[in-house]
């Protein structure tokens, strides 16, 4: 399996899959580790460009399995979604998100934003919005300590639909993330009429920045046209000093990626909030 480069966290080898085989199985699994609280939220930073300031953290589950470690999000979520369970799933990210930030509050630390992913199942009937209010309201968190990431390809559908959905999140002063930019087919126009604050462009072209020459001036071509759209950029996947270096030239202005910081458990994570990241 993998671990986190320092050893202490065991993942779900695939090769173990076939104890997961059927997607039966796994459903019932999935309802079983709800009841069991198995669940769990890992952070990994997402940094200022330039400064190394923390600006926010993305909540990314992890299903803490008796026999199995810690299964990672691929090997679950796909079929959570396809079977509706994403609704309750999404609703504890919420609130364990929205916890996390109150204990963090509790112990002293200066907060930042949480940003959480939503699947398009958990919007128009599955609730997200009065999940999201019910939770800010228990824990006594500002909305502003919530950012909403929606995949690119997740806004392709019914435009009405979507466009009232997004606007009762913004209208609880969440703020929206476009995630997994350059895998879909939107327009940066639609996605300024959907009123979308981040770009959060898909680490496949992060990758490409070192490799080739058209990686950079596709890239650049995005961050001017979201500039001038008002929005702002944030490169994932960053795992090279040279990736960096090329996104600072490209006035990129956020990072996120390995080379940054990896994801981790909300312990770990309170001791990064008190300092700032060499870039
Ligand atoms: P995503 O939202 O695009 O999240 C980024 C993924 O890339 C995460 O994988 C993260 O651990 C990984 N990553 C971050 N930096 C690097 C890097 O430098 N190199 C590489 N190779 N990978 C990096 P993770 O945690 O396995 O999550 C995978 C996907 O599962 C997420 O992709 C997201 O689509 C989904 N997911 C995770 N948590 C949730 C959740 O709470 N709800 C929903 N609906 N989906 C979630
Ligand atoms: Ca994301
Ligand atoms: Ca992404
Ligand atoms: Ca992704």
């Amino acid at each position: 399996g993998k671990n986190d480069g320092k050893g202490q966290y065991r993942f779900f080898d695939p090769a173990l899959s076939n104890t997961l085989s059927s997607r039966a199985r796994l459903k019932q699994h999935m309802l079983e580790a709800l009841e069991r609280d198995q669940f769990m939220l890992f952070y990994q930073p997402r940094v200022d460009a330039r400064s190394g300031e923390l600006l926010s953290m993305e909540a990314l589950i992890r299903w803490r399995h008796p026999e199995l470690g810690l299964v990672s999000p691929g090997e679950f979520i796909p079929l959570a979604e396809s079977t509706g369970l994403i609704v309750r799933i999404g609703e504890v990210v919420i609130d364990k998100a929205c916890a996390q930030l109150a204990a963090w509050r509790a112990a002293g630390v200066a907060l930042v934003p949480v940003s959480i992913n939503v699947s398009p199942k958990q919007f128009l009937h599955g609730g997200v919005v009065r999940q999201l209010s019910a939770a800010l309201s228990k824990y006594r968190v500002p909305a502003s300590l919530i950012e909403v990431e929606i995949t690119e390809s997740a806004m392709m559908g019914d435009q009405d639909d979507i466009l009232a959905e997004l606007a009762s999140l913004r209208a609880l002063g969440v703020k929206l993330h476009v995630d997994d930019f350059g895998t879909g087919y939107s327009s940066l126009s639609q996605l300024q009429r959907l009123k979308m604050d981040v770009l959060k462009v898909d680490r496949a072209f992060t990758m490409e920045l070192g490799n080739s020459k058209e990686g950079k001036v596709f890239f650049q071509a995005i961050v001017s046209m979201a500039h001038a759209l008002g929005m702002s950029v944030v490169a994932e996947g960053v795992e090279t000093a040279e990736q960096l270096a090329i996104l600072q030239g490209l006035d990129c202005n956020e990072v996120q990626g390995y080379y940054i910081a990896r994801p981790v458990p909300a312990g770990e994570m309170m001791g990064m909030m008190r300092r700032r990241f060499l870039l």
